[in-house]
């Protein structure tokens, strides 16, 4: 990447901008949710044995039916575009462009040594994250550890 670190944080900003508009579009078209079958639904569990398409975890319980090619990117509703997938996985995952997904991956992945390690920004981000995390969750006087 040749990219100084504010022209990174312009990219990210210019990659959703465009995510925005491609979901925005998507909407104005007219594409709503699926609606599978219980049958389809179990054709597009086999397809992966059971298994998220995005981390590659069992899936127990509820599941998602996620379209490999957004409806927002011009995807359609047949079963085929479909792949099962974690309601957390799924919901982190819409709508990103391969793009800015792998970018989210690479900094995740970076920012995930420096918190293990306790280098950098690595525990300040930590801390901020299990605050986060505590908000999302509405958990905000739980002691309990972080079920992730
Ligand atoms: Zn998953």
């Amino acid at each position: 990447m040749n990219m100084t670190a504010k022209q990174f944080a312009r990219h990210f900003k210019a990659l959703r901008s465009k995510r925005r508009k491609a979901v925005q579009e998507g909407k104005a078209n007219g594409h709503g949710r699926a609606r599978l079958t219980s049958a389809q639904r179990g054709s597009v569990l086999s397809k992966t044995g059971g298994r998220c398409h995005i981390c590659g975890g069992k899936i127990e319980g509820q599941w998602q039916a996620d379209h490999v090619l957004a409806h927002s990117a011009g995807g359609g509703h047949a079963e085929e575009n479909f792949l099962p997938a974690h309601a957390v996985c799924n919901n982190y995952r819409w709508h990103y462009s391969a793009e800015e997904f792998q970018l989210i991956l690479k900094l995740g992945v970076m920012v995930r040594t420096m918190v293990e390690k306790g280098i950098g920004p690595g525990p300040d981000i930590a801390e901020a994250f299990v605050r986060h995390e505590r908000r999302r969750t509405g958990r905000t006087k739980s002691a309990r550890a972080p079920s992730v």
